[in-house]
């Protein structure tokens, strides 16, 4: 499941999500940018992944 942090920046060209789960969906949202569903896993060690298709960052910020 996706967590919308309430501190999510997205000042960036691109939109930032924070996730608490190392597994993703997206779809890009409603818009231009929206695509199929996808699922998405931030590997261990890793704290983040960027959406091949909209370019969406999700920063993983569970329990380390
Ligand atoms: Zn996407």
């Amino acid at each position: 499941m996706e967590y919308h942090h309430p501190n999510t920046v997205s000042a960036d060209a691109f939109e930032k999500r924070s996730t608490v789960d190392r597994k993703v969906a997206c779809d890009g949202g409603k818009g231009p940018l929206g695509h199929p569903r996808v699922y998405l896993r931030i590997e261990q060690g890793e704290d983040r992944i960027v959406c091949p298709y909209c370019s969406r960052c999700f920063i993983y910020n569970g329990a380390h």
